[in-house]
């Protein structure tokens, strides 16, 4: 009897996996149709200094339009885009998007930056570098109006390799942003070792930023601690996920350096992320290097 349910249950548990691989092989073949179409789209949300919301730049964030699913979120094709290593094509467009993007919108006359977001697989790969710099020199941009967003699991598969990379893309004068910091792997030493010019606080440590919260003094300690920590590095700090003004008013208080989160903007359509630039032609002609920290 017991035997008999423990066959079914096997039976009924494999016919489930091959439907998921099923749906994962259509999904993936769906999205390698999708990059080569031109169907991805990118949306921006604004990153604003603090205090006083002026806009400081820009997150890049890939958009998927399914003709038949509607519109699919990042966290479900990434990984997959990774598996099959169409991560690398779809990167090079994301990042080619961008950079066109920034240039449309003057980013560097306005001392801007254009944030794009990095997969481990294509930050390993020996031409990434290479493909950083013929994209600025395409689109006329200075290495200080691009911002490359890593997570620390990247950083961990190859320590060597990684501070190679870096010291490269800095020396094309690339800023550097370690981002969802504090829930991967992390690792203090590594923010030591490594030329990271910002630091992202992941928006889990703001959950529990709120009078409201039992976490509430815990969560405060966590992020003056980070605080202090990046800017002792001689790091910014970047706050993800603020949606509430006692988060924002909290973060200002502080210290921290700029804040993002749906409280301050959405991700947008181009079209809409284009009215948070400041209205009228940008001051001046030259790109304004803001110094890389503050303090
Ligand atoms: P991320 O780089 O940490 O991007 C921030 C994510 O937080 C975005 O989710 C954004 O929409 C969301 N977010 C921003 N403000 C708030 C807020 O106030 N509350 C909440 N709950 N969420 C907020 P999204 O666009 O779904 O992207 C998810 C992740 O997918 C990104 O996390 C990034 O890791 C990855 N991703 C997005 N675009 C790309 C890309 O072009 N290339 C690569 N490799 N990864 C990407
Ligand atoms: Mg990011
Ligand atoms: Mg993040
Ligand atoms: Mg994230």
């Amino acid at each position: 009897q017991a035997k008999a349910q423990g066959r079914n249950m096997a039976v009924a548990f494999a016919g489930d996996m091959s439907a998921e691989e099923e749906e994962r092989r259509m999904l993936s073949q769906d999205l390698r149709h999708a990059v080569r179409h031109g169907q991805l789209q990118l949306h921006y949300q604004g990153i604003f200094l603090l205090p006083g919301q002026r806009l400081s730049g820009f997150e890049a964030l890939v958009r998927w339009p399914h003709p038949k699913r509607g519109m699919i979120p990042p966290d479900r094709f990434i990984a997959l885009a990774e598996e099959s290593r169409l991560i690398l094509e779809l990167g090079r467009w994301v990042l080619d998007e961008a950079c066109r993007q920034a240039r449309a919108w003057q980013l560097p006359e306005r001392g801007l930056t254009m944030a794009v977001n990095v997969s481990a697989l294509q930050f390993e790969q020996s031409d990434f570098v290479a493909g950083v710099r013929a994209c600025l020199e395409q689109h006329g941009l200075p290495g200080h109006s691009l911002v490359l967003e890593l997570t620390e699991s990247m950083v961990h598969r190859d320590p060597r390799l990684a501070k190679q990379t870096l010291r490269e893309l800095q020396a094309l004068g690339v800023k550097v942003a370690m981002d969802d910091f504090g829930t991967g792997y992390s690792s203090l030493s590594m923010l030591k070792s490594l030329p990271f010019g910002l630091l992202k606080i992941d928006r889990e440590f703001l959950q529990d930023l709120s009078a409201a919260s039992e976490q509430f003094a815990a969560s405060q300690q966590f992020i003056e601690v980070m605080v202090r920590l990046a800017h002792n590095l001689q790091m910014r700090v970047v706050a993800e996920g603020v949606e509430t003004a006692e988060q924002y008013d909290l973060l200002c208080g502080m210290g921290c350096d700029e804040a993002q989160g749906y409280w301050l903007a959405r991700p947008l359509p181009p079209a809409e992320a284009a009215a948070l630039l400041p209205a009228g032609a940008p001051d001046s002609p030259w790109p304004t290097q803001s110094p890389s920290s503050q303090q």
